[in-house]
């Protein structure tokens, strides 16, 4: 039987519908429109392309959106001397800077110089100390979204064995902490993991985010598990041309799992969601609006 496919974009359109009217109560009651101040530095085409995208779920949120570009030359401390400037702007909610950076860079210093108040991708240390210890902080998109998805396939997670493949510290970590939050039982694997289709088969809940096209095959799966495939890489075809693909062997997945989320069009549009909804609720935090908790 066929997996019921999660359809990430119809639930990342629903959810930024649901901020775009809460934005507008936000700026009739505080005078001002929510803001996120993105930083892309250099020329890394898919960098621009997801900015680009960004920015436009953020305006079309009724947000303000502030861009900076820097050339692939700019210094460390030129870096730190723009975040210090968002970090003091009142009129920036949220701050998100663009991963990779060019060498000079330093991104561990880069991601902690941003305020923590403001760090809607969720990746400053104070941030993810808070998620580990069951502090409201921000959560990374990527796994916020996830977790959001697998929310509304099976409603209560309590109790379900959960694997996440991958253990990086902005999608694969903290999907493993949101998960242990919703009190699943937890497996985190790796490039180590021995066993790796057998930890695989004794999941409800699988979690791809290990960026290795189509590792986990159909016959690792549990049947009816459901499936959340957060890769994304572009492969050559025989014919030449390119397709994007996921962690999982799509085809094969579908005829054993009872939910999947395909790739394009599953994960992807949610952590845009996410980050639209995190830039929302820091404003919100910042003017002490009340908003739909639900959100
Ligand atoms: P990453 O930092 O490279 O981490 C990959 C993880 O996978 C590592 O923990 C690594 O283990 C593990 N791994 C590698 N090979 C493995 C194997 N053969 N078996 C088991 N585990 C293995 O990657 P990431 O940033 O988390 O991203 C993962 C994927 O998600 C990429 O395809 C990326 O493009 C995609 N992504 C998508 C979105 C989205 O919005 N859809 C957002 C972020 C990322 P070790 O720790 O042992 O090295």
């Amino acid at each position: 039987m066929a997996a019921k496919l999660i359809d990430g974009k119809a639930a990342a359109l629903e959810m930024r519908a649901r901020i775009a009217s809460e934005v507008s109560r936000f700026r009739e009651v505080t005078g001002r429109a929510p803001g996120l101040a993105v930083v892309l530095v250099g020329e890394h085409p898919p960098s621009a392309a997801y900015v680009r995208s960004k920015v436009k779920a953020t305006l079309e949120a009724g947000m303000e959106s502030f861009e900076h570009r820097l050339p692939g030359s700019v210094t460390q401390d030129e870096l730190i001397a723009l975040i210090d400037q968002l970090n003091d702007d009142p009129a920036v909610d949220g701050i998100l800077v663009q991963l990779p950076l060019p060498e000079q860079v330093d991104e561990r210093v880069i991601i902690t110089r941003i305020s923590p108040d403001k760090d809607v991708d969720g990746f400053h240390p104070v941030n993810a100390g808070r998620l580990a210890i069951g502090l409201h902080g921000f959560v990374p998109c990527t796994p916020l979204g996830c977790l959001i998805l697998l929310q509304q396939q099976l409603g209560e997670l309590s109790g379900l064995d959960a694997i996440v493949v991958g253990r990086s510290n902005i999608v694969g970590k903290p999907m493993a902490l949101l998960l242990l939050r919703a009190n699943c039982t937890v497996t985190i694997a790796h490039s180590r993991t021995r066993d790796l289709p057998g930890a695989v088969r004794r999941a409800d809940i699988v979690v791809a985010a290990v960026g290795r096209p189509e590792l986990i095959r159909g016959d690792w799966l549990k049947p009816g598990a459901t499936v959340i495939d957060v890769g994304q890489e572009r492969i050559e075809q025989p014919d030449g041309t390119r397709k994007l693909v996921g962690d999982v062997a799509f085809d094969e997945a579908l005829e054993v799992a009872g939910a999947i989320t395909p790739v394009p069009g599953g994960v992807g549009p949610m952590t845009i969601a996410c980050l639209i909804r995190n830039t929302f609720v820091s404003a919100a935090r910042r003017e002490s609006f009340a908003y739909e908790k639900s959100l």
